[in-house]
C-alpha cells in the first residue's frame, strides 16, 4: 500500500512573510490538518529565500515536510545563483522538486543535468520528486511513451534499487501545467502505469511497486478524489491550486 504524498509547487510566488501567513493558516491552528497528515504525505515547495520562513512556521518536527524547488549538482564553490544540497539539508528541507518542466523549458535542463542532480540529491538523503511529462505535440505526434522512456531512463541512470526508494515520480503533462486543463481519469492512470512498467524493466517489479508517482496539472479538490482513485496514481503535484490555504487543504481531503 502506498502512502499518497500531496505536494505543493508555488513556484515563483510567495516570499518569507506571505509564507508565513500561508503556514500560519494553513497549519497553526489545531484541529486543520488534524487526521490527514497519517493519511497523506504533505509537503510544500516554497521559493529558496522564504524556506527559513517555512521552516520557523512550523518547526522541523512537523508533519508538513518541506521542499526545495531546485538545486545545484555541485556542493560548493563558483556556481553564482546556486544553491547546494547540504545548504538545503542545513534548513531541514526534506525534499526537492528536480526537472519541473519549466526548468526544462526555460531553463535548458537535460536529462543529464536533472540526472547528476537527482544523484545529489539521493547522496545527501533528500528525497528527489523527479518530474517528467510530454508536450501536446509530442502526445498527439505518437511519442507519449518514447518520451517519458527517455526521460526516465536518462533522469534515474545510475540510481540503484536503494536510492529509488527515497524517489518520488511526478508525472505531469506539460499541456496541463498552469492551463486548467486537466487529464482525462484515463490518459492519468495509463500514463501512470506506463511509468510504473518502465520503473518495473529498470529495476524490478517490488521497485515498481512501491514507487509513489504523483500526478501534476491542474489538479484540484474538484478533481484530487476521482484521480487519486486510479490504482497507479498516489498523490499530487500542485501548482495553482496550492497557493491559498483554504484551497489546498480542500484538495488534501478530497485526496485521502
Ligand atoms: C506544477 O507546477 O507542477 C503544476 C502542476 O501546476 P498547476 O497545478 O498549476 O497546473
Amino acid at each position: 500500500m502506498r502512502k499518497p504524498i500531496i505536494a505543493a509547487n508555488w513556484k515563483m510566488n510567495k516570499g518569507p512573510r506571505e509564507t508565513e501567513d500561508f503556514l500560519n493558516t494553513f497549519a497553526g491552528q489545531p484541529g486543520k490538518l488534524d487526521g490527514l497528515t497519517g493519511q497523506a504525505d504533505v509537503v510544500i515547495a516554497p521559493p529558496f529565500v522564504s524556506l527559513p520562513a517555512a521552516v520557523a512556521s512550523l518547526n522541523s518536527a512537523s508533519a508538513v515536510a518541506i521542499a526545495a524547488q531546485n538545486m545545484s549538482d555541485q556542493d560548493s564553490g563558483a556556481y553564482t545563483g546556486e544553491v547546494s544540497a547540504m545548504m538545503l539539508k542545513e534548513l531541514y528541507v526534506r525534499y526537492v522538486i528536480l526537472g519541473h518542466s519549466e526548468r526544462r523549458t526555460l531553463y535548458g535542463e537535460t536529462d543529464a543535468v536533472i540526472n547528476a542532480k537527482i544523484k545529489k540529491a539521493c547522496e545527501s538523503n533528500l528525497k528527489p520528486i523527479f518530474c517528467i511529462g510530454e508536450t501536446l505535440e509530442e502526445r498527439e505526434g505518437g511519442k507519449l511513451e518514447t518520451v517519458l522512456r527517455t526521460q526516465i531512463t536518462g533522469g534515474l541512470e545510475g540510481i540503484d534499487e536503494k536510492d529509488m526508494k527515497e524517489v518520488v515520480i511526478a508525472y505531469e503533462p506539460v499541456w496541463a501545467i498552469g492551463t486548467g486543463v486537466v487529464a482525462t481519469t484515463e490518459q492519468a492512470q495509463d500514463a501512470h502505469a506506463f511509468v510504473r512498467s518502465v520503473v518495473a524493466d529498470l529495476y524490478s517489479q517490488e521497485v515498481a511497486d512501491k514507487v509513489r508517482i504523483q500526478y501534476g496539472g491542474s489538479m484540484k479538490a474538484a478533481n484530487a478524489a476521482e484521480l487519486l482513485a486510479q490504482p497507479d496514481i498516489d498523490g499530487g503535484l500542485v501548482g495553482g491550486a496550492s497557493l491559498e490555504p483554504g484551497s489546498f487543504l480542500d484538495l488534501i481531503k478530497a485526496a485521502v
